[in-house]
């Protein structure tokens, strides 16, 4: 008979742009014994888990779940949910998703327009409502908060007025926001916001925290037609997570175990600790990039504390670094998409992650790994320049 090994991954440093590390309380909870997707337990784990989201969220949103399926899947329940047929859909372009925001809003029968800037820079307010202008009558426009591929970080509550003064919802991804950096839904008027668990909240990927606004929630009662999508109608999912418990489709029982204890530690953290933390670790880490000569992809003024894309040296194998990275040190970062494909790197510092050891690590290995490829670096400086950063705030 043919013999299978038994899977014993390493455990990882993950400084890439998501999954990031999980905190062993997390993978502990996935182990507890399995419930039914009714059982009474498990609906009163749903019920707390919908009260964390929502501090988490910063909303009164009474339509606050999980969806079940990545980050993407919440991307295309929030399009599939609020888009009907020859919609018009306003969307920012400055990036992989952005772009795939856009293509998703399309398959749902959209008109979309969208709204592009170069990868790196933020999309104009300005130009968002050039856009709006138009539309004859423009159902949503949808921006990213964090621009993934490019480490740009996109000014939100202004667009979210302009949409609403051209009678329009407002769709967010906070995929790699959440946890990470301000998400105020409420008081940035946010009708539609999805998330993942991979990143910022440091759960395994397999969920997507949704949330809906009661304005969303009118459109969708109002639909002319039926949702396109039959697994993600939120019309009969709010259903399995309200209080009618109605059978819709199996929970994803255990990944549920693991967002509650990630939020847990979220809320035991503190938002306002934990997005300090983000901030601080950043800023030591884009110290000692700078430092080291290297060049960031976004521009000044709007980049991420969450996730830094730094422009590889001209002649260097990008590649080459990064599996060195993970033979040699066991860390794992990004590659450029797209258009940086090749020649940029993603280093993320996301919920667990986040960690002063970890921006010291990968700041000494790519000197090091630098310096062998022949690039001039002066010896120590990166990691001295992170170390000014600690000392000032500490
Ligand atoms: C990761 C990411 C997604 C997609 O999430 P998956 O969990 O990979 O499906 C969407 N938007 C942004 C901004 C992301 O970073």
């Amino acid at each position: 008979m043919q013999q299978f090994a038994q899977f014993n991954p390493q455990a990882r440093i993950l400084l890439g742009p998501g999954p990031s590390n999980v905190n062993p309380r997390v993978l502990n909870a996935m182990a507890a014994p399995m419930l039914g997707h009714l059982d009474p337990d498990y609906v009163g784990l749903m019920e707390e888990i919908k009260k964390l989201l929502r501090i988490v969220f910063q909303t009164a949103n009474d339509v606050t779940f999980p969806v079940s399926g990545t980050g993407s899947a919440g991307m295309e329940s929030a399009l599939a949910n609020l888009i009907e047929e020859g919609d018009e859909a306003v969307v920012g372009v400055n990036g992989v998703f952005g772009a795939r925001a856009a293509e998703c809003a399309e398959r749902m029968g959209a008109r979309v327009h969208r709204v592009e800037a170069e990868w790196g820079r933020i999309v104009e307010p300005e130009k968002i409502e050039a856009a709006l202008k138009s539309c004859q009558r423009p159902k949503l426009v949808a921006v990213v908060h964090a621009e993934t591929s490019t480490g740009v970080l996109q000014p939100v509550e202004e667009i979210a007025q302009m949409a609403h003064r051209y009678g329009a919802l407002m769709v967010l991804d906070a995929v790699t926001s959440l946890a990470c950096i301000p998400v105020p839904i409420d008081r940035w008027q946010i009708d539609a916001c999805y998330s993942c668990t991979q990143k910022g909240i440091s759960a395994p990927p397999g969920l997507s925290p949704f949330t809906l606004s009661e304005r969303a929630m009118a459109v969708i009662r109002g639909r002319r037609t039926k949702c396109r999508s039959w697994y993600l109608d939120v019309s009969m999912i709010a259903q399995y997570w309200g209080a009618e418990r109605a059978y819709h489709h199996t929970a994803p029982i255990s990944m549920n175990y693991a967002l509650y204890e990630a939020l847990r530690i979220v809320v035991e953290e503190g938002l306002e600790a934990r997005w300090q933390r983000h901030r601080r670790n950043a800023a030591a880490l884009q110290a000692g990039v700078a430092a080291m000569g290297l060049k960031f992809v976004a521009q000044e003024g709007h980049r991420l504390p969450q996730l830094t894309a730094v422009q590889a040296p001209a002649g260097i194998d990008e590649a080459a670094i990064r599996t060195a990275l993970l033979r040699t040190y066991n860390m794992e970062i990004g590659a450029g998409l797209g258009p940086f494909k090749g020649k940029v790197w993603r280093i993320g510092l996301m919920g667990e992650s986040s960690q002063r050891n970890n921006v010291v690590l990968v700041l000494n290995a790519l000197e090091q790994l630098l310096s062998a490829a022949g690039i001039e670096i002066a010896r120590g400086r990166a990691q001295a320049a992170a170390d000014a950063v600690y000392a000032q705030s500490a």
